[in-house]
Protein backbone atom coordinates (compact mmCIF):
# COMPACT_ATOMS: atom_id res chain seq x y z
CA UNK A 1 0.00 0.00 0.00
CA UNK A 2 1.48 3.54 -0.30
CA UNK A 3 2.08 5.75 2.33
CA UNK A 4 -0.84 8.36 0.85
CA UNK A 5 -2.81 5.59 0.61
CA UNK A 6 -2.56 4.91 4.45
CA UNK A 7 -2.91 8.12 5.15
CA UNK A 8 -5.97 8.83 3.56
CA UNK A 9 -7.45 5.39 4.97
CA UNK A 10 -6.47 6.33 8.51
CA UNK A 11 -7.88 9.82 8.46
CA UNK A 12 -11.36 8.48 6.76
CA UNK A 13 -11.38 5.97 9.34
CA UNK A 14 -10.87 8.55 12.09
CA UNK A 15 -13.09 11.20 10.60
CA UNK A 16 -14.94 9.61 8.27
CA UNK A 17 -15.42 10.11 4.43
CA UNK A 18 -13.65 13.47 3.18
CA UNK A 19 -15.00 15.80 0.45
CA UNK A 20 -13.06 15.60 -3.26
CA UNK A 21 -11.46 18.94 -2.53
CA UNK A 22 -10.11 17.83 0.73
CA UNK A 23 -9.06 14.56 -1.32
CA UNK A 24 -6.86 16.93 -4.05
CA UNK A 25 -5.53 18.76 -1.81
CA UNK A 26 -3.66 15.70 0.72
CA UNK A 27 -3.16 13.75 -2.54
CA UNK A 28 -1.10 16.76 -4.52
CA UNK A 29 0.29 19.06 -1.55
CA UNK A 30 0.74 16.35 1.45
CA UNK A 31 4.15 17.71 3.04
CA UNK A 32 5.95 14.80 2.14
CA UNK A 33 4.04 12.42 0.38
CA UNK A 34 1.90 14.58 -1.97
CA UNK A 35 1.98 14.44 -5.87
CA UNK A 36 3.56 17.97 -6.36
CA UNK A 37 5.69 17.24 -3.35
CA UNK A 38 7.11 13.93 -4.34
CA UNK A 39 7.28 13.50 -8.04
CA UNK A 40 8.62 15.21 -11.10
CA UNK A 41 5.46 14.91 -12.75
CA UNK A 42 5.84 17.53 -15.98
CA UNK A 43 7.33 16.62 -19.03
CA UNK A 44 8.31 14.32 -22.43
CA UNK A 45 9.28 11.71 -19.45
CA UNK A 46 6.55 13.07 -16.71
CA UNK A 47 3.02 12.16 -16.67
CA UNK A 48 1.74 14.85 -18.49
CA UNK A 49 3.33 17.57 -20.72
CA UNK A 50 2.18 21.01 -20.76
CA UNK A 51 2.24 24.18 -23.39
CA UNK A 52 5.19 25.61 -22.25
CA UNK A 53 6.96 21.73 -22.60
CA UNK A 54 5.93 21.46 -26.13
CA UNK A 55 7.61 24.22 -28.13
CA UNK A 56 9.43 27.51 -26.85
CA UNK A 57 7.11 29.41 -29.05
CA UNK A 58 4.07 29.04 -26.46
CA UNK A 59 6.12 30.91 -24.09
CA UNK A 60 7.67 33.30 -26.35
CA UNK A 61 4.25 35.09 -27.72
CA UNK A 62 2.57 35.51 -23.88
CA UNK A 63 5.67 36.90 -23.13
CA UNK A 64 5.16 39.28 -25.91
CA UNK A 65 1.66 39.55 -24.93
CA UNK A 66 2.77 40.89 -21.48
CA UNK A 67 5.14 43.26 -22.43
CA UNK A 68 2.92 44.88 -25.14
CA UNK A 69 -0.03 45.04 -22.51
CA UNK A 70 2.93 46.40 -19.32
CA UNK A 71 3.54 49.25 -22.77
CA UNK A 72 0.29 49.80 -23.19
CA UNK A 73 -0.27 50.79 -19.71
CA UNK A 74 2.30 52.95 -19.26
CA UNK A 75 5.67 50.42 -18.34
CA UNK A 76 4.89 50.95 -14.78
CA UNK A 77 8.77 50.29 -13.37
CA UNK A 78 9.13 48.67 -10.80
CA UNK A 79 6.63 46.44 -11.55
CA UNK A 80 5.90 42.94 -10.57
CA UNK A 81 6.15 39.67 -13.33
CA UNK A 82 4.22 36.50 -11.47
CA UNK A 83 3.54 33.27 -12.54
CA UNK A 84 0.85 30.97 -10.41
CA UNK A 85 2.29 27.27 -10.53
CA UNK A 86 5.49 27.58 -12.59
CA UNK A 87 6.11 23.85 -12.84
CA UNK A 88 9.80 23.18 -14.65
CA UNK A 89 9.86 27.39 -14.95
CA UNK A 90 9.94 26.87 -18.78
CA UNK A 91 6.88 29.32 -19.39
CA UNK A 92 8.94 32.13 -17.31
CA UNK A 93 12.22 31.26 -18.80
CA UNK A 94 10.93 31.49 -22.76
CA UNK A 95 8.66 34.93 -21.36
CA UNK A 96 12.29 36.50 -19.92
CA UNK A 97 14.12 35.09 -23.31
CA UNK A 98 11.59 36.77 -25.41
CA UNK A 99 11.15 40.24 -23.91
CA UNK A 100 14.67 40.69 -23.30
CA UNK A 101 15.33 43.36 -25.95
CA UNK A 102 11.36 45.36 -24.68
CA UNK A 103 13.50 48.43 -23.15
CA UNK A 104 13.13 48.29 -19.62
CA UNK A 105 11.37 45.90 -19.19
CA UNK A 106 13.53 43.30 -17.51
CA UNK A 107 14.82 46.54 -16.01
CA UNK A 108 11.62 47.43 -14.00
CA UNK A 109 10.57 43.63 -13.34
CA UNK A 110 10.53 41.85 -9.85
CA UNK A 111 9.95 38.41 -10.70
CA UNK A 112 7.64 36.61 -7.93
CA UNK A 113 6.70 32.62 -8.13
CA UNK A 114 3.91 31.23 -6.74
CA UNK A 115 4.96 27.82 -6.10
CA UNK A 116 3.57 24.59 -3.09
CA UNK A 117 5.98 22.49 -4.28
CA UNK A 118 9.95 22.52 -2.66
CA UNK A 119 11.10 19.93 -5.24
CA UNK A 120 9.61 22.25 -8.29
CA UNK A 121 10.86 25.43 -6.48
CA UNK A 122 14.30 23.68 -6.42
CA UNK A 123 13.92 23.10 -10.05
CA UNK A 124 13.40 26.24 -11.09
CA UNK A 125 15.45 28.38 -9.12
CA UNK A 126 18.03 25.82 -10.96
CA UNK A 127 15.89 27.10 -14.37
CA UNK A 128 16.13 30.67 -13.71
CA UNK A 129 19.44 31.15 -12.15
CA UNK A 130 20.14 33.86 -14.61
CA UNK A 131 17.45 36.03 -12.67
CA UNK A 132 16.43 37.42 -9.19
CA UNK A 133 13.53 35.39 -8.50
CA UNK A 134 11.13 35.16 -5.00
CA UNK A 135 9.11 32.73 -4.33
CA UNK A 136 6.03 32.72 -2.25
CA UNK A 137 2.97 30.47 -1.48
CA UNK A 138 -0.14 32.77 -2.19
CA UNK A 139 -0.80 36.00 -3.95
CA UNK A 140 -1.42 37.73 -0.40
CA UNK A 141 2.87 37.86 -0.34
CA UNK A 142 2.86 39.61 -4.03
CA UNK A 143 4.59 42.88 -3.87
CA UNK A 144 1.97 45.88 -3.87
CA UNK A 145 3.16 46.60 -7.51
CA UNK A 146 0.94 46.79 -10.76
CA UNK A 147 0.94 42.64 -11.40
CA UNK A 148 1.35 41.28 -14.77
CA UNK A 149 0.51 37.70 -14.31
CA UNK A 150 0.81 34.34 -16.14
CA UNK A 151 -1.18 31.31 -14.81
CA UNK A 152 -0.87 28.48 -17.24
CA UNK A 153 -2.19 24.56 -16.15
CA UNK A 154 -2.61 25.79 -12.98
CA UNK A 155 -6.68 26.70 -11.66
CA UNK A 156 -6.94 22.86 -13.29
CA UNK A 157 -5.55 21.31 -10.15
CA UNK A 158 -7.36 23.59 -7.80
CA UNK A 159 -9.54 21.32 -5.47
CA UNK A 160 -13.29 21.06 -6.91
CA UNK A 161 -16.28 20.22 -4.38
CA UNK A 162 -18.82 17.96 -6.05
CA UNK A 163 -22.63 17.68 -5.80
CA UNK A 164 -24.75 14.87 -7.04
CA UNK A 165 -28.41 14.97 -7.84
CA UNK A 166 -30.44 12.77 -5.71
CA UNK A 167 -33.93 11.91 -4.72
CA UNK A 168 -33.42 14.42 -1.23
CA UNK A 169 -31.51 16.96 -2.99
CA UNK A 170 -28.53 18.32 -3.65
CA UNK A 171 -25.57 15.55 -1.61
CA UNK A 172 -21.83 16.55 -1.53
CA UNK A 173 -19.88 13.66 -3.15
CA UNK A 174 -17.54 12.51 -0.65
CA UNK A 175 -14.65 9.95 -0.39
CA UNK A 176 -15.22 6.86 1.72
CA UNK A 177 -13.45 3.69 2.38
CA UNK A 178 -13.93 -0.01 2.40
CA UNK A 179 -10.83 -2.40 3.51
CA UNK A 180 -7.65 -0.81 1.58
CA UNK A 181 -10.19 0.20 -1.32
CA UNK A 182 -11.07 4.14 -1.66
CA UNK A 183 -14.68 4.33 -2.91
CA UNK A 184 -17.14 7.50 -3.58
CA UNK A 185 -19.84 8.21 -1.02
CA UNK A 186 -22.96 10.36 -0.84
CA UNK A 187 -22.56 12.96 1.84
CA UNK A 188 -24.82 15.75 3.38
CA UNK A 189 -27.33 17.83 1.77
CA UNK A 190 -26.39 21.16 0.22
CA UNK A 191 -27.93 24.04 2.07
CA UNK A 192 -31.39 24.94 -0.10
CA UNK A 193 -31.04 27.40 -2.77
CA UNK A 194 -27.21 26.69 -2.88
CA UNK A 195 -27.99 25.95 -6.52
CA UNK A 196 -31.43 27.52 -7.93
CA UNK A 197 -32.51 26.89 -11.64
CA UNK A 198 -30.51 23.33 -12.13
CA UNK A 199 -32.89 21.10 -12.66
CA UNK A 200 -31.20 19.67 -15.92
CA UNK A 201 -28.03 19.11 -14.20
CA UNK A 202 -27.04 15.80 -12.05
CA UNK A 203 -23.70 16.80 -10.83
CA UNK A 204 -22.35 19.94 -10.40
CA UNK A 205 -18.93 20.95 -9.34
CA UNK A 206 -17.59 23.91 -8.35
CA UNK A 207 -14.04 25.04 -7.19
CA UNK A 208 -14.42 28.25 -4.08
CA UNK A 209 -10.93 27.78 -4.20
CA UNK A 210 -10.18 29.20 -7.60
CA UNK A 211 -12.89 31.64 -7.41
CA UNK A 212 -11.21 33.47 -4.38
CA UNK A 213 -7.85 33.41 -6.06
CA UNK A 214 -9.43 35.18 -9.21
CA UNK A 215 -11.06 37.59 -7.15
CA UNK A 216 -8.16 38.11 -5.25
CA UNK A 217 -6.32 39.08 -8.51
CA UNK A 218 -8.70 41.45 -9.88
CA UNK A 219 -8.75 42.99 -6.40
CA UNK A 220 -5.21 43.39 -7.05
CA UNK A 221 -5.54 44.59 -10.51
CA UNK A 222 -7.96 47.09 -9.91
CA UNK A 223 -6.06 48.81 -7.36
CA UNK A 224 -2.63 48.57 -8.70
CA UNK A 225 -2.91 47.95 -12.68
CA UNK A 226 -1.32 45.29 -14.68
CA UNK A 227 -3.16 42.54 -16.72
CA UNK A 228 -3.38 38.56 -15.76
CA UNK A 229 -3.62 35.74 -18.39
CA UNK A 230 -5.19 32.51 -17.08
CA UNK A 231 -5.18 29.70 -19.84
CA UNK A 232 -6.00 26.42 -19.04
CA UNK A 233 -8.30 23.61 -19.95
CA UNK A 234 -12.31 23.93 -19.65
CA UNK A 235 -15.10 25.16 -20.55
CA UNK A 236 -17.26 28.33 -19.91
CA UNK A 237 -19.87 27.21 -17.28
CA UNK A 238 -20.41 23.65 -15.83
CA UNK A 239 -19.44 20.26 -17.98
CA UNK A 240 -21.07 17.85 -15.02
CA UNK A 241 -18.03 15.65 -13.36
CA UNK A 242 -14.54 16.54 -14.57
CA UNK A 243 -13.09 15.14 -11.79
CA UNK A 244 -9.79 13.08 -13.80
CA UNK A 245 -6.46 11.23 -12.87
CA UNK A 246 -3.85 11.42 -15.34
CA UNK A 247 -0.73 8.95 -15.09
CA UNK A 248 2.15 8.13 -17.37
CA UNK A 249 -0.01 10.66 -19.69
CA UNK A 250 -3.25 8.41 -19.65
CA UNK A 251 -6.09 8.62 -18.07
CA UNK A 252 -7.05 6.60 -14.93
CA UNK A 253 -9.57 6.95 -12.05
CA UNK A 254 -9.06 9.39 -9.77
CA UNK A 255 -9.31 6.88 -7.01
CA UNK A 256 -6.82 4.31 -8.34
CA UNK A 257 -3.28 5.86 -6.94
CA UNK A 258 -3.52 8.60 -4.49
CA UNK A 259 -0.39 10.61 -4.31
CA UNK A 260 1.00 9.00 -7.86
CA UNK A 261 -1.06 10.61 -10.25
CA UNK A 262 -1.72 14.30 -11.23
CA UNK A 263 -5.38 15.31 -10.37
CA UNK A 264 -7.40 17.63 -11.99
CA UNK A 265 -10.80 19.26 -13.02
CA UNK A 266 -12.00 21.31 -16.06
CA UNK A 267 -11.87 24.80 -15.19
CA UNK A 268 -15.49 26.26 -14.92
CA UNK A 269 -14.12 30.29 -16.91
CA UNK A 270 -17.40 31.85 -16.49
CA UNK A 271 -17.35 31.16 -12.22
CA UNK A 272 -13.91 32.93 -12.75
CA UNK A 273 -15.30 35.50 -14.85
CA UNK A 274 -18.01 35.99 -12.31
CA UNK A 275 -15.75 36.30 -9.11
CA UNK A 276 -13.35 39.42 -11.28
CA UNK A 277 -16.16 40.94 -13.20
CA UNK A 278 -17.53 43.39 -10.06
CA UNK A 279 -13.62 44.92 -9.56
CA UNK A 280 -11.95 44.58 -12.92
CA UNK A 281 -12.33 44.04 -16.73
CA UNK A 282 -12.47 40.80 -18.06
CA UNK A 283 -12.00 39.65 -21.52
CA UNK A 284 -14.24 37.20 -23.30
CA UNK A 285 -12.87 33.40 -23.31
CA UNK A 286 -10.65 33.09 -26.49
CA UNK A 287 -9.89 29.69 -27.61
CA UNK A 288 -6.00 28.45 -27.07
CA UNK A 289 -5.10 28.38 -30.79
CA UNK A 290 -6.77 31.51 -32.06
CA UNK A 291 -5.15 33.43 -28.85
CA UNK A 292 -1.29 31.89 -30.37
CA UNK A 293 -2.87 32.72 -33.78
CA UNK A 294 -3.46 36.00 -33.40
CA UNK A 295 -0.12 36.66 -31.38
CA UNK A 296 1.89 35.54 -34.41
CA UNK A 297 3.06 31.80 -33.54
CA UNK A 298 2.98 31.25 -37.19
CA UNK A 299 5.31 33.81 -38.50
CA UNK A 300 7.39 32.65 -35.09
CA UNK A 301 7.19 28.80 -35.55
CA UNK A 302 7.95 29.83 -39.64
CA UNK A 303 11.20 31.96 -38.55
CA UNK A 304 12.04 29.32 -36.38
CA UNK A 305 12.29 26.67 -39.12
CA UNK A 306 14.77 28.41 -41.16
CA UNK A 307 17.85 27.23 -39.06
CA UNK A 308 16.42 24.24 -38.34
CA UNK A 309 17.86 20.20 -39.97
CA UNK A 310 15.08 17.82 -41.64
CA UNK A 311 14.35 15.70 -38.33
CA UNK A 312 14.01 18.76 -36.40
CA UNK A 313 12.01 20.28 -38.56
CA UNK A 314 8.82 17.44 -38.47
CA UNK A 315 9.03 17.65 -34.60
CA UNK A 316 9.02 21.30 -35.27
CA UNK A 317 5.57 21.75 -36.86
CA UNK A 318 4.03 19.01 -35.22
CA UNK A 319 4.45 21.22 -31.90
CA UNK A 320 2.71 24.08 -33.96
CA UNK A 321 0.14 21.76 -34.67
CA UNK A 322 -0.01 20.31 -31.30
CA UNK A 323 -0.33 23.94 -29.81
CA UNK A 324 -3.21 25.43 -31.91
CA UNK A 325 -5.00 22.61 -33.89
CA UNK A 326 -8.40 22.53 -32.91
CA UNK A 327 -8.13 18.48 -32.67
CA UNK A 328 -4.97 19.13 -30.25
CA UNK A 329 -4.78 21.77 -27.44
CA UNK A 330 -6.37 24.31 -30.02
CA UNK A 331 -9.83 24.68 -28.80
CA UNK A 332 -9.65 22.64 -25.56
CA UNK A 333 -7.45 24.87 -23.83
CA UNK A 334 -8.91 28.33 -23.06
CA UNK A 335 -7.40 31.91 -22.17
CA UNK A 336 -9.05 35.04 -20.56
CA UNK A 337 -7.64 38.24 -19.28
CA UNK A 338 -8.34 40.10 -16.78
CA UNK A 339 -7.35 44.10 -16.59
CA UNK A 340 -8.34 47.59 -15.09
CA UNK A 341 -11.84 48.57 -16.34
CA UNK A 342 -11.32 50.97 -19.32
CA UNK A 343 -7.85 49.50 -19.96
CA UNK A 344 -7.01 48.59 -23.28
CA UNK A 345 -7.27 44.53 -23.99
CA UNK A 346 -3.98 42.54 -24.11
CA UNK A 347 -3.18 41.61 -27.35
CA UNK A 348 -4.90 38.49 -28.72
CA UNK A 349 -7.84 38.68 -26.58
CA UNK A 350 -10.44 41.15 -29.46
CA UNK A 351 -10.59 40.96 -33.04
N1 LIG B 1 2.49 26.03 -15.36
C1 LIG B 1 3.34 24.87 -15.54
C2 LIG B 1 3.01 23.71 -14.59
C3 LIG B 1 1.59 23.28 -14.45
S1 LIG B 1 1.43 21.97 -13.23
C4 LIG B 1 3.35 24.44 -16.98
O1 LIG B 1 2.56 24.95 -17.75
O2 LIG B 1 4.16 23.59 -17.34
C5 LIG B 1 0.80 22.83 -11.81
C6 LIG B 1 1.81 23.63 -11.04
O3 LIG B 1 1.13 24.30 -9.97
C7 LIG B 1 2.94 22.86 -10.38
O4 LIG B 1 4.09 23.67 -10.39
C8 LIG B 1 2.40 22.66 -8.95
O5 LIG B 1 3.40 22.35 -8.02
C9 LIG B 1 1.76 23.98 -8.70
N2 LIG B 1 0.67 24.00 -7.70
C10 LIG B 1 -0.40 23.18 -7.65
N3 LIG B 1 -1.24 23.55 -6.67
C11 LIG B 1 -0.70 24.64 -6.09
C12 LIG B 1 -1.11 25.51 -5.02
N4 LIG B 1 -2.25 25.30 -4.35
N5 LIG B 1 -0.30 26.55 -4.69
C13 LIG B 1 0.86 26.78 -5.39
N6 LIG B 1 1.29 25.99 -6.40
C14 LIG B 1 0.54 24.94 -6.74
Amino acid sequence: MSPMLAILLRQISRFGPMSVAEYMTQCLLHPTQGYYTNTDPIGAQGDFITAPEISQMFGEVIGLCLAQTWLDQGAPDPFCLAELGPGNGTLMQDILRATKSVPQFHHAMRIHLIEASPTLRQRQKECLADFEVSWGDNIAELPDLPLYLVANEFFDCLPVRQFRKTDKGWQEQMIGAEGEHLHFVLGGLAPDGMFPDRLRDSMIEISPSATALCAAIADHIAALSGAALIIDYGTWGEMGDSFQAIKGQKKISPLADPGRADLTAHVNFRTLADAAQSKAQVSELVPQGLLLERLGITQRAQSLAQNMRPQELEAHISAHRRLTHPEEMGQLFKALAITPRGSKQPAGFSE
